[in-house]
Order: structure tokens, then sequence, then C-alpha cells
């Protein structure tokens, strides 16, 4: 819940509980309370508080009406809301790569979903446990009764929900279904649904060109838990994910300033000319191609993109040999190579 137009103070917390007390007349109990924004862009920042009891939610959202306060709800109706901006960061924070990758990108890598899916489908068990008087508390039962008569916009949004994943019927005849097998069932269709635009975008847009190539099933990427180092793995990611070094990730997209450095046939510095054709890099490739031929003996005959599968993927689908310690040789000689030629072209000035 958010309390918006309350002057900023020291303590956010006691003015919080004043302002809840003067609202409803009591002493309400909280988990949280923190102002929501950037410091100094507005003299009033909204507080986003956790109630401890969701029946005080009811009762304080009822009574903010007309006393100068503005209360407004929560909800994950929107995706893009604070928890899911703090959930990417995190992402980003764990893959080390710049807050400015892409957000759809990051997710894929370590096959996590956004929080709004399971915020959803919680919001709609808890939902389902009081409509079917499976919750033993009154005052909830109460608060939704209360919730019926007022065209409430939390219940819009969860009949929202179980339309857009299909579960309409559910609306109408909750009872057919016990509240555990809805919540299962509904957050297996979110994410599915997820997955979906998911695959959708990625392959529609250039920027996720690798990732294209290298995802066929959302789960967290193995050669995240392959490589060892840290800074190494974040250099895979970054080439995957095209948040590099590299021209092609610039931001601004004019085609001369994506030429690569070394100039070779005003090529673009793509990932893939990075790691299969650039010049200057050609000796480091060249040793890396011998000590390659011996484990995947038809190397030079891989098309461009197996090529890359098997490097940013650390495939080992082409491998001639496979057992463990040609498995493991492989994706070192790989990982060596990347690192190589990484911290070359960071020697470079564009
Ligand atoms: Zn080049």
């Amino acid at each position: 819940m958010y309390i918006n137009n309350i002057p900023e103070g020291v303590d956010t917390r006691a003015i919080t509980r004043s302002a809840l007390n003067k609202l409803s007349g009591k002493q309400i109990l909280f988990n949280f309370a923190k102002r929501i924004g950037k410091k100094g862009n507005n003299i009033s920042r909204p507080i986003l508080v956790n109630l401890q009891q969701i029946c005080d939610k009811f009762h304080v959202l009822g009574k903010a009406e007309g006393n100068g306060f503005d209360v407004t709800n929560y909800d994950f109706k929107i995706e893009d809301t604070l928890y899911e901006k703090m959930h990417s960061k995190f992402l980003k924070f764990v893959l080390n790569v710049n807050k400015h990758s892409s957000n759809t990108a990051v997710r894929g890598e370590l096959g996590r979903f956004p929080i709004s899916a399971k915020a959803w489908a919680l919001s709609i068990k808890y939902w389902h446990n009081i409509v079917t008087k499976r919750s033993p508390n009154i005052l909830l039962i109460s608060a939704m009764s209360a919730e019926h008569h007022s065209a409430s916009s939390w219940l819009q949004g969860r009949e929202y929900v179980l339309k857009m994943t299909g579960f309409n019927d559910i609306w109408q005849n909750a009872h057919h279904i016990s509240s555990n097998q809805l919540y299962m069932s509904l957050k297996r269709r979110l994410h599915d649904q997820y997955m979906q635009t998911w695959f959708d975008t990625i392959s529609k847009h250039s920027i996720h060109m690798e990732l294209k190539y290298m995802k066929c099933i959302y789960e967290r990427s193995p050669y995240l838990s392959i490589i060892k180092s840290p800074n190494i793995r974040s250099v895979f990611t970054k080439l995957r994910i095209n948040n590099s070094i590299l021209k092609s990730s610039c931001r601004i997209k004019i085609e001369s300033e994506l030429i690569c450095p070394a100039r070779d046939k005003c090529a673009t510095e793509s990932t893939k000319h990075f790691l299969l054709e650039c010049s200057r890099y050609a000796t480091i490739r060249n040793v890396f191609h011998d000590k390659l031929k011996v484990l995947v003996k038809n190397y030079n005959y891989l098309s461009i993109t197996d090529k890359r599968i098997s490097i940013l993927d650390l495939n080992v689908e082409k491998l001639t040999e496979k057992d463990d310690i040609h498995i493991q040789e492989f994706q070192n000689i790989v990982i060596s190579f990347v690192k190589e030629i990484y911290s070359l072209r960071k020697s470079i000035i564009n």
C-alpha cells in the first residue's frame, strides 16, 4: 500500500505510524515503511507500507478518502513495478553485467520468471481461499464481502488475471478446484505464457541474435556453472547478451559507428565477427583452431552457427570424443581463447 502526500521527515516509520493512527483511529501494525523514488526529486515521495494484518489494509483504504492523505493499493497489475525493477537489478548484479543490459536477456540467461507471475498466482490462491470460505479468518471474509460491494480494483485485477490465463470459469465456479491446484496450474500457465513471449522477443530483435542461436530451452544457461571465474563468466554473458565492449553493443545504432576498429572489410563488430572473423585476432584464433581440431576433427567444416554455439555455449555436441577429460580440455581451450581475445580487445582504443 502507498501513502502519498506526506511531507519528508527524518523518521519514515514514525511518520507512517502517526499517519495510520490518524486515519484509522487505532494503532496499525506494519512490517516495513519506506520512501520510494529518488531523494530530492520530489518533496513528497510516496511511502510504501506493508501492513501486518491484511484486514487493516482494507480498513485504512476505506478510511483514506477525504482525510488529507492519498492512499493507494499496491498491485502487480502492471508488470513494470518497483519489485520487478529490483529483481532485474539483482539478476544483473548476479551476472555482473551493467544496468543497460536487456531485462529479457538476463532473465533468460538465469532461467528466471518475472516476480509478477508468482505474485499473481499467490494473489489468486488468496482470493480462492476466501471465496471458497477455506480461510478461517472472519475479518478477511468480511473485508472481501465489503470489496464485492465497492467495485474494487483489486477484485477486478484478480478477474483480469484469471481471464488472461484462460481460467475464466474459476471466477464463476471457484469450488471446482482446490486452492493449491489452482495456484500450481496458474503459475505454470503464467510461466508458459512468459516463455512464449520470451522466445518471440528473442527471435524478433537483432540485439538478441546470439541468444536466439544458443537458447532452445528456457533454463539457466549451463555455461554459468561450467566457468568458475566470475570475470571470465561475465565476458561470456556480455558477448551472449550483446552488452560487451564490442561496437555492436552501442546503444546508438549508427551504422558507420559500428564498424570494427581493425577496419577489415568495413565489417560491423558483432560477436560473430569478433569470435570468428576479425583479422586482429587471427594469430590467437589460428592457435585456438589447431588445438580444437584435435578434439573436433571436422571443426573446419562446421557451420558458422555451430562454431558460435560451440564457443559461446561451451557446447560439446560436435566433440568427437565425449569423455570427461576431453570435454574439460575442450572447455578450457575455448575459455582461454575468449579470455585472450577479449583482453586484447580491451586494450584497443576504438
Ligand atoms: Zn574486425
